[in-house]
């Protein structure tokens, strides 16, 4: 058996070697290493498939969020309400701009924001709502846009691990993530469902206005070649990264239904195994599975990711600290700041291997230990 890994770049990749090697040399015989051409054609192709008008290709993902912060003018001391039970990328930021995260609790069900919290850490102060789109699952983006609207607030969503994923917004009709809010942003790391070989990220709106904006911080404020009209950063997508991207954006969608499959088979085979609970995908929602996390209860975590390891077979815990936690936050002394259901999720969750990759055969031995640990 091939050994198991959370993800297996190595065989994805030898499957589309012949058309990414092919890319990668036109890039190198072009020389246009930096804004070349396929960076505009993936922009325009990733817009395409999200429905999204605008794309703006940067650097990664932190910069697309701290740039979608920038281009919505977020001043310092402005309240940003977001999830603490998410990768630090997501608030990081906020600190860096020196904006306050306002941390609240999430849906122990499907881990993402919980829109009635949001609705009770509104004040005077909030400006803006940063859902993040966990696992690969979106967030209740219908309750998320309606509160922002009745206390006119900004949207960005955090669509760094759910790309491809879609959601039901009812009467707006099923739209992909990352395309509801004011301001989408993903990631292109290599372990993403759309992952290129190095760094990467975007930015996508609807708002030509914004777009011009988000293209001008992320090139140096420049509005013209060496006309500086905002505080910019320097974030851009290499040619490389983007001749690659739009080779395995025509894969996605496939990647992302063989990591459903992976997920749906884990469900069948856990079922019934009372401390075991696997997760749900709410009504009218496609997930894309970045993670597949189960919660314990009444199982020594350690010892199952322990013996799990003994076995072969890799886990991880995503997030090990919540946000709101890390020290890296100390100076928002948060003293006060109660959440049940993320402390809860934190000390209960573990992800297994899923990707696009993964063998039957590895899966069983993945389920069997798996079962043979918390069934003993
Ligand atoms: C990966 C990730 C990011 C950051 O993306 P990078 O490209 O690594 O900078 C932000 N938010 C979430 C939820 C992520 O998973």
């Amino acid at each position: 058996m091939v050994p198991i890994q959370m993800v297996d770049l190595k065989r994805q990749y030898l499957k589309i070697k012949s058309e990414v090697d092919k890319a990668i040399h036109e890039t190198l015989d072009a020389t246009a290493f930096i804004n070349g051409k396929a960076v505009g054609d993936f922009a325009l192709e990733l817009g395409e498939y999200l429905q999204s008008e605008h794309v703006i290709p940067c650097a990664n993902g932190t910069d697309a969020l701290q740039i979608a912060m920038m281009a919505l003018e977020l001043q310092p001391g402005d309240e940003v309400i977001t999830p603490s039970f998410t990768y630090i990328a997501t608030t990081e930021v906020m600190a860096l701009l020196r904006l306050k995260p306002v941390f609240v609790d999430v849906d122990p069900i499907t881990f993402c924001l919980n829109p009635e919290e949001v609705r009770k850490a509104i004040t005077p102060r909030t400006k803006a709502i940063v859902p993040v789109h966990l696992y690969g699952q979106a967030a209740d983006m219908q309750s998320v846009m309606a509160i922002a609207k009745e206390f006119g607030l900004y949207v960005i969503e955090d669509n760094a691990q759910a790309i491809g994923a879609t959601i039901d917004m009812g009467s707006e009709g099923i739209r992909k993530t990352g395309t509801i809010g004011h301001i989408g942003c993903t990631s292109f790391f290599p372990s993403k469902n759309l992952g290129c070989f190095g760094d990467g990220g975007a930015l996508m709106t609807n708002d030509g206005e914004l777009a011009r904006k988000i293209k001008m911080i992320a090139n140096h404020g420049q509005s013209k070649r060496y006309y500086h009209d905002v505080v910019g950063c320097n974030s851009r997508l290499d040619t490389i990264q983007a001749a690659i991207l739009r080779i395995k954006l025509r894969y996605l969608d496939e990647y992302n239904q063989s990591r459903r499959m992976a997920a749906a088979n884990y469900n069948k085979s856990f079922e019934g195994i009372k401390s075991l609970t696997t997760p749900k995908t709410a009504l009218g929602n496609i997930h894309v599975f970045h993670q597949y996390t189960m919660i314990l209860e009444q199982v020594d975590r350690d010892g199952l990711v322990e013996y799990l390891a003994s076995e072969g077979v890799p886990s991880m815990i995503y997030y090990p600290v919540p946000a709101h936690r890390q020290k890296m936050f100390s100076f928002l002394n948060l003293p006060d700041v109660d959440l049940p259901v993320t402390d809860w999720l934190t000390e209960r969750v573990v992800s297994l291997p899923i990707h696009t990759e993964l063998d039957q055969d590895q899966q069983e031995l993945i389920i069997e230990s798996v079962k043979s640990f918390v069934q003993q």
